[in-house]
């Protein structure tokens, strides 16, 4: 692209060709990690703003790349979608999450008040079998499903809504909740929130941290908690990141908050003693 200055090494090359480059060996070696089990769970908790107590906790990937350290979701999430490798990793972190419930059930003694939260990529609603993959998961954990909240996101309604339909309708036959995460930023139109089976919505971050700054972030966010209330659906703000967002949230009305105010996404038995940090009784 750019002629090289005499005597200057060029160490450099076009940034789309660095960036196919590295792309494609996330792609290999993110199948390798996979398959010598090197991902991890992190859980994020989800805190009732009326009690202050845990009321479950998301499941986040994460991997810590021998050489190159930690990558973020953000950018091996969409090279996994690309690749079909979501589908592996999808009921990976299904199965895990759902594990790691059940043992903290057995650690505690009870059944705890709690659910986690996985995502699913619409990658994975137009070609995998959820409702097999949620149920060989529960099988495995001896889990109930109402523990268990898949998080779904508007994109993987718009390609093809008579299969979205009929993936969540399977969810709810196992008794799990479905949550519409990032709720506002997908293209969808309003009418599957009536006629899907919708539990809960996810306001995303993007609108919940301009509320400070922004008065029309906050008149998103108050519509979204009306419209979810007037149906029938519970609410979570995602990106709390503040006490003041936190206090401003639950006087709009928000059933739960999710961000670093309370906590980022912690291992294991870090979060189960976060849950009895924060527990009541
Ligand atoms: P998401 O589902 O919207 O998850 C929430 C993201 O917000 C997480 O990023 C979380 O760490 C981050 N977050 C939490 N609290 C705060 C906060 O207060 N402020 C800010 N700025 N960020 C906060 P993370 O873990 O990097 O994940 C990014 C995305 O990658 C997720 O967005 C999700 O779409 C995807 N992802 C992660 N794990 C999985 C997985 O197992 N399966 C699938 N399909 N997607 C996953
Ligand atoms: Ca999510
Ligand atoms: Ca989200
Ligand atoms: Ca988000």
């Amino acid at each position: 692209k750019q002629a090289k200055a005499a005597g200057t090494p060029q160490v450099y090359e076009p940034k789309e060709a660095s960036a196919a480059r590295r792309r494609f060996s996330i792609e290999t070696e993110l199948r390798r990690a996979l398959d010598k089990d090197q991902l991890k769970l992190f859980y994020q908790p989800l805190i009732n703003l009326k009690s202050g107590e845990v009321a479950g906790f998301e499941a986040l990937a994460r991997w810590t790349h021998e050489d190159r350290g930690e990558i973020s979701p953000a950018e091996f999430i969409p090279v996994a979608e690309e690749s079909g490798l979501i589908l592996q990793l999808g009921r990976w972190a299904m199965d895990n999450a759902a594990q790691t419930l059940a043992n903290w059930d057995k650690a505690i003694g009870e059944t705890l008040p709690l659910y986690v939260g996985v995502n699913l990529s619409a990658i994975q609603v137009a070609r995998d079998n959820i409702a097999d993959m949620v149920s060989s998961a529960l099988r495995s954990s001896g889990l109930t499903g109402d523990r268990l909240t898949l998080e779904l996101t508007e994109s993987s309604i718009v390609q093809d809504p008579g299969r979205a339909t009929r993936v969540f309708e399977a969810l709810k036959a196992l008794d799990a909740t479905v949550a519409m995460d990032d709720f506002g930023t997908g293209y969808s139109s309003l009418a599957y929130l009536q006629r899907l089976p919708i539990d809960v919505l996810k306001i995303d971050k993007s609108f919940v941290s301009g509320m400070m700054r922004d008065p029309d972030a906050v008149a998103i966010v108050r519509a979204v908690l009306s419209l979810a209330e007037a149906l029938g659906m519970s609410t979570t703000a995602e990106g709390v990141e503040t006490v003041e967002l936190a206090t401003t949230l639950a006087a709009l009305g928000c059933a739960s908050g999710q961000g670093y105010y309370f906590a980022k996404p912690l291992e294991e038995d870090e979060a189960l003693a976060y849950w009895k940090s924060r527990r009541r009784r």
